[in-house]
C-alpha cells in the first residue's frame, strides 16, 4: 500500500478496511453487504446507532447534544447553517483563517448578513488571529470559525471561550483528534473523509437548545429538528459511510479511545516539524509555530524548480498527495489518524535524503 499524505479523501485505518472486506459479502450471517441492506432493517440500524453512541463516547459529547448523520459535506453545512439560525435582520460572524472560512461566509452570505470578526488573510493565513467571543454586536447571530485549516496548515490550538452568541465550528480535518471543549460550542460538523471514515457522511454535533431557535419554515429536509426527530434517518442515510464510520470508532476505541489518536497525532506532526526546523532552511514551514496543525504539515522547498523535484521524486518512491493545494503551491502532507507512524518516519527519512542530495 502506498504511503498516503492525501488532504482528504485521505487513508482509512487498515483494521477497518479489513474488516469491511470480511464483511463485505455476508454481514452477521445476512447473505448481503451492509450496503445491500435496507435501513430500515435491525442489522442496518444496530450500526447507526452504535455508531452514535461511539462518537458520543469517544468525543465525550454531553447528553445536551444531537449527533446526526447528514449528507452534502462540509459544504452543505456552510449554508444550512445560515438557513436555520441567521434571521434576516442579523449576521453571521466569521473568523477568517482559510479558504475554507471564506467558502463558509460566502455560502452562509447567499442567505443573510455576514461580517468578518478577525482574520490572518494578511500573513496569507499562516497564523490564527486573536478573538474575543465575550463582547460581540447584538446583532451578530452566531460566530462560526474552522478549527484545522487544511489547505493552509494551520489549527486552532484552543477552541475559544465562548460570550453570549452560539458557535459553529467546522471540523472537517481535525475532529476525533482533538478534545472538544463542549462548554464553548453550540454546533460543531465535519465531513467524515479524513479522520472519521469515507465520503459521503457529515457528523454533526448540534445543542438541542440552539437547534430549538431555528426557522421552523424551513423545508424539513434542511432541518436538523427533522433529521434529529427522526434520528437522521428521515431520508436514507447514507449507509455504506456510516458503517465505515462506524467501524473507525471501534477501530479508535480498541486503541485506546480519543487519548491515544491526540498522542499519535502529536507523536507524528513533532517528528515532521522538527526536521523542517532542523532542515537549516532546505525545508520551511507555511504555519507560524503556534499555530501549527497536527493534521495538515504545509511546507516549501527554496525553489518551484526543487518543489518540482521533490514532489516528482517522492510519488516515484511511493508517497501520494504531497503536493500543496493547487490555491498555494508547495508541499503538504495530511496524517490524519489513519496514517501510521512509520509512513511518517519514512517521509522524514525520504525528505532528509532529499536534502542531502539536494545541497
Ligand atoms: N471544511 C474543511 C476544513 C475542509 O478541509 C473541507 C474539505 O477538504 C471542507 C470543509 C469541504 O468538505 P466537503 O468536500 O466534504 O464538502
Amino acid at each position: 500500500r502506498a504511503f498516503n499524505f492525501n488532504a482528504g479523501p485521505g487513508p482509512i485505518p487498515e483494521p477497518v478496511l479489513t474488516k469491511a472486506q470480511q464483511e463485505m459479502f455476508n454481514f452477521e450471517q445476512s447473505g448481503a453487504a451492509v450496503m445491500e441492506l435496507s435501513h430500515r432493517s435491525s442489522l442496518y440500524e444496530n450500526i447507526h446507532f452504535k455508531a452514535i453512541d461511539q462518537l458520543r463516547t469517544i468525543l465525550q459529547v454531553p447528553e445536551e447534544f444531537e449527533i446526526l448523520f447528514l449528507q452534502g459535506g462540509a459544504t452543505l453545512q456552510f449554508s444550512m447553517t445560515a438557513q436555520n439560525f441567521l434571521p434576516k435582520n442579523k449576521k453571521a460572524g466569521f473568523v477568517l483563517t482559510g479558504s475554507w472560512s471564506e467558502k463558509a461566509m460566502k455560502e452562509a452570505s447567499a442567505f443573510g448578513g455576514t461580517t468578518v470578526l478577525a482574520s490572518s488573510r494578511d500573513s496569507n493565513y499562516n497564523s490564527i488571529p486573536e478573538v474575543d467571543f465575550s463582547s460581540l454586536p447584538d446583532d451578530i447571530a452566531y460566530v462560526h470559525l474552522t478549527t484545522n485549516n487544511t489547505i493552509f496548515g494551520t489549527q486552532w490550538p484552543e477552541i475559544p471561550a465562548r460570550g453570549s452568541k452560539p458557535v459553529i465550528l467546522d471540523m472537517s480535518s481535525d475532529i476525533l483528534s482533538r478534545d472538544i471543549p463542549w462548554e464553548n460550542v453550540d454546533l460543531a460538523y465535519a465531513g467524515a473523509q479524513k479522520n472519521a471514515g469515507m465520503a459521503g457522511v457529515t457528523l454533526v454535533f448540534i445543542r438541542k437548545s440552539l437547534m430549538e431557535t431555528a426557522d421552523s419554515t424551513l423545508p424539513p429536509s434542511i432541518s436538523y429538528s427533522q433529521h434529529a426527530d427522526k434520528k437522521s434517518l428521515y431520508n436514507t442515510p447514507p449507509t455504506g459511510a456510516i458503517y465505515i464510520t462506524k467501524l473507525v470508532t471501534d477501530w479508535i476505541l480498541e486503541i485506546g479511545g480519543l487519548d491515544a489518536v491526540k498522542k499519535r497525532a502529536e507523536e507524528k506532526s513533532g517528528i515532521l516539524y522538527e526536521m523542517i526546523d532542523d532542515s537549516g532552511g532546505f525545508y520551511s514551514g507555511h504555519a507560524e509555530p503556534g499555530a501549527r496543525s497536527n493534521m495538515n504539515v504545509t511546507f516549501r522547498l527554496k525553489t518551484e524548480e526543487l518543489e518540482n523535484k521533490f514532489l516528482k521524486e517522492a510519488s516515484e518512491y511511493g508517497f501520494m498527495g504531497l503536493n500543496g493545494h493547487r490555491s498555494v503551491g508547495g508541499c503538504r502532507a495530511s496524517i490524519y489518524n489513519a496514517v501510521p507512524v512509520e509512513h511518517v518516519h519514512a517521509l522524514k527519512q525520504f525528505m532528509e535524503s532529499f536534502q542531502k542530495n539536494n545541497s
